[in-house]
């Protein structure tokens, strides 16, 4: 399971590796607070699972915690490969850097070994390095059953060619990052960049993966880390009707339903059986933010989820979207009297029927 920077930063943090100072923004207003609080120029980075952020513009910079609240809501119009960002890192920008190293630990499968790789040649342009000049990044395989010791950490530091007075503090960097390493059983534990900074080293990124066999042991973790989002089934559709169903074999039939009347959906997006009225605001908010998106439809078969919380829900949405999209629903089951009482009261129209509903939002989408 991949986490996000900020939880590997937290889990850095407890393994004494040196990180700048940041806070969480999940609203771009919460994103000024941040910056208020942090009272200097921040980074404020898209937490997304996916790397290569920087090239694919989902890093900004702020001078002010006005514009850090700006470049919040930019971020929140963008997707990042494919993955719509909902919440930042905002972070104190990292100033006076003179480099940029690359310290990465993979657990390699073949070798049933970890694997430290370490680089001078770190930052974006990685890959690049690996390709093209393979040479520039030390190799050293680790044995699982012995001490890793500082030492050796330190060894791996003077192969990379770092200055003899880096050696110590890139060493200590390296050994570290082992040490979360195996204490979270991860997959992959990467520094990059590892900033050499007028003022020291500081792991100015974080990626961190962990066994999903033991993540049993890191209960913490899925605690910490924010899935709300992920929570979430999403698969992007190149139609034009958002699918939103509560349950995988619900919005599936729906999605069929809407093939079947002629349309092709622009969504999967399945809000699992006990969705909240809050989970569905957010699931609705996604789809709208595919320009694709002309018509949502909205399969609501109340179990655990409550009609009249998916009611309340909708009536939101409607109210407060920016960009506004029909809405056709389907709502049956769970307080439906309720639920269907709320729309009525909102003139906001609803099927019984999944058919029905189905078949609506094709024409609407077929007038438009
Ligand atoms: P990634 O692209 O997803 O790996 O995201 P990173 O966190 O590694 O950031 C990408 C690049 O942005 C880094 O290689 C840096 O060059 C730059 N960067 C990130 N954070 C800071 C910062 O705090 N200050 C400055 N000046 N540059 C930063
Ligand atoms: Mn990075």
């Amino acid at each position: 399971m991949n986490i996000h920077e900020y939880v590997a930063k937290s889990i850095f943090e407890k393994g004494n590796i040196r990180i700048p100072r940041s806070y969480m923004a999940y609203s771009p207003e919460e994103a000024k607070i941040k910056a208020e609080m942090i009272a200097k120029p921040v980074a404020v980075k898209s937490q997304v699972l996916s790397g290569g952020r920087g090239k694919a513009g989902g890093i900004l910079f702020a001078d002010t915690p006005k514009e850090a609240e700006e470049r919040t809501k930019e971020l929140f119009q963008k997707e990042i490969k494919g993955e719509l960002v909902s919440k930042v890192l905002i972070e104190e920008k990292v100033e006076g850097i003179l480099d940029e190293y690359f310290v990465s630990i993979i657990l390699d499968r073949n070798a049933k070994k970890p694997l430290i790789m370490a680089s001078m040649s770190g930052g974006m342009d990685i890959e690049q390095v690996a390709k093209e000049t393979p040479e520039k990044i030390v190799k050293q395989y680790i044995e699982p059953l012995e001490e890793f010791m500082p030492y050796q950490a330190r060894n791996i530091a003077l192969k990379m060619g770092v200055d003899t007075s880096e050696v110590s503090a890139v060493g200590t960097f390296i050994w570290r990052l082992y040490q979360v390493f195996q204490e979270y059983d991860a997959t992959v534990a990467e520094i990059n960049p590892l900033m050499k900074t007028e003022s020291g080293f500081i792991a100015a990124d974080a990626k961190m993966a962990i066994d999903d066999d033991a993540l049993f042991r890191h209960t913490k973790i899925k605690e910490f880390d924010d899935f709300k989002d992920e929570e979430f089934a999403y698969v992007k559709l190149d139609g034009n009707i958002a699918v939103i169903g509560n349950g995988a074999g619900l919005t599936l039939t729906g999605m069929d339903l809407i093939e079947y009347y002629g349309e092709k959906p622009a969504t999967f997006l399945d809000v699992g059986g006990g969705a909240s009225e809050e989970n569905i605001t957010k699931a609705i908010n996604l789809v709208l933010k595919n320009p694709n998106v002309k018509v949502i439809f909205l399969n609501v078969l109340g179990g655990i989820t409550r009609a009249d919380d998916v009611a309340n829900a909708v009536v939101n949405v409607s109210k407060e979207a920016e960009h506004k999209v029909p809405i056709v629903i389907r709502l049956t089951g769970t307080n439906e009297e309720e639920g269907q009482r709320i729309l009525t009261e909102n003139n906001i129209p609803f099927e019984t029927s999944m058919e029905k509903a189905a078949q609506k939002a094709v024409s609407i989408m077929q007038e438009l």
